[in-house]
């Protein structure tokens, strides 16, 4: 990524990446670190954490509608992945996933079948990215007596935005026997959600996507659910023997306030970041020839665009707007040279997937911040293509 011209304010359009902090997460954070309990301790100080981190715990848990007792927290969502999709697959069975998970998820999978034939089923997805779910029925009537273990379905998907319907996928899922995890990292906080309905057995979140610290996260694991023991990390037995280690209180609680802050705020601030993004999608598709949004026919979160510039190196895009903070692909990845696996999957061409832009805006994100950003883009580009064609010139 191009360095920050001095003097220039920066157009955050990376919220998928990380959202900035949001005041009342870091006022929180803040106010925890100053506390030096370790929330284990019986003592005053140990007992005021535990108090600090209880309270974060109903917070999370109110804006899933889950109870408080079904939150692990952790290091972030990758933890939550591996811990989810470890512990499932430890049951005996079959792995189901899609094409377009993040690498938290389609990684762990790949390790721990570790090549064992039929272990492993990656489920494809269509030209706007939604999965097919005739190949999931599919999929779980093939698994035979070794049975499906876990059906992991992302809900939100961080490139594009695009969006699972995931109660056909719960249902097919539980008719057969299977668990259902979802990595829910980049919906939580951005659209309601609500566990009571959405009967999914696993979840995985991180704080950052939402307004809270980055290295925080959490896995719900349903009430009830069978699952044998498997933690990744074995210690002191915090977090009900699932996660072991001295928990994070401050990152915890300002988990916990981003949590809130989002619970009131995120019905507002969709429709407002909705909003924002129809106009920059139709002044994208108005002012620069040929551009094309991935997933536009399918739904998506409110803020985010994967745009693709044919012929249009994305890296030299964003080198052209250095002002503009953006993602070629997956910021996750960057620094990867191959191209977004989620792109190919939707049929894109390799040339294609190299020559998409990711802006993802969220709750902080104004009109200005679009506008100038447009400003940029429409430039950049245009700056892009003519030096293009002189060099294309005998
Ligand atoms: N899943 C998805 C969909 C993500 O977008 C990310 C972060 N980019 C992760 C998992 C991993 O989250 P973290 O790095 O906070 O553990």
């Amino acid at each position: 990524m191009a360095e920050q011209p001095e003097g220039v304010d920066m157009i955050y359009l990376d919220y998928n990446a990380t959202a900035p902090l949001r005041p009342e997460a870091l006022d929180a954070t803040f106010a925890a670190l100053g506390s030096v309990g370790n929330a284990s301790s019986m003592h005053h100080a140990g007992r005021d954490a535990a108090t600090r981190v209880d309270l974060a715990r109903r917070q999370l848990a109110a804006l899933l509608n889950c109870s408080a007792g079904e939150i692990i927290f952790t290091s972030g969502a990758t933890e939550a992945n591996n811990l989810a999709l470890r512990a499932a697959y430890a049951r005996g069975g079959v792995l189901v996933t899609t094409a377009v998970e993040h690498p938290a998820v389609l990684e762990v999978a790949r390790a721990i079948t570790d090549g064992t034939p039929d272990a492993l089923v990656i489920l494809p997805v269509d030209g706007d990215g939604v999965v097919d779910l005739a190949k999931l029925d599919e999929a779980l009537e093939k698994t035979g007596e070794r049975g499906a273990a876990l059906v992991s379905v992302m809900l939100a998907n961080n490139e594009t935005g695009v969006l699972t319907d995931l109660q056909p996928v719960i249902r097919a899922a539980h008719a057969a026997g299977a668990m259902v995890h979802t990595d829910a990292t980049q919906y939580v906080g951005r659209l309601p959600l609500d566990l009571d309905e959405l009967d999914v057995d696993l979840l995985s979140l991180s704080a950052h996507k939402f307004g809270g610290p980055q290295g925080v996260g959490a896995l719900f694991v349903r009430r009830g659910i069978s699952l044998p023991y498997h933690p990744l990390l074995i210690g002191g037995g915090q977090e009900r023997g699932w996660r072991a280690g001295t928990l994070n209180v401050a990152g915890i609680v300002g988990l916990g306030a981003a949590a809130e802050a989002a619970r009131l705020k995120m019905q507002d601030e969709a429709a407002r970041i909705t909003a924002l993004r129809g106009e920059l999608e139709a002044d994208l598709l108005a002012r620069v020839p040929g551009c094309r949004i991935n997933g536009s026919n399918a739904s998506r979160l409110p803020g985010v665009i994967s745009v693709t510039f044919p012929g249009v190196p994305a890296d030299a895009v964003l080198a052209a707007m250095p002002e503009v903070a953006a993602s070629d692909g997956s910021a996750c990845a960057s620094g990867a040279p191959s191209p977004s696996h989620v792109l190919l999957a939707m049929g894109r061409s390799r040339e294609e997937a190299d020559s998409t832009v990711r802006f993802s805006l969220g709750y902080a994100t104004t009109y200005r911040d679009i506008e100038r950003g447009m400003e940029a883009v429409v430039d950049a580009v245009a700056k892009i293509r003519s030096v293009m064609a002189t060099d294309a010139e005998p």
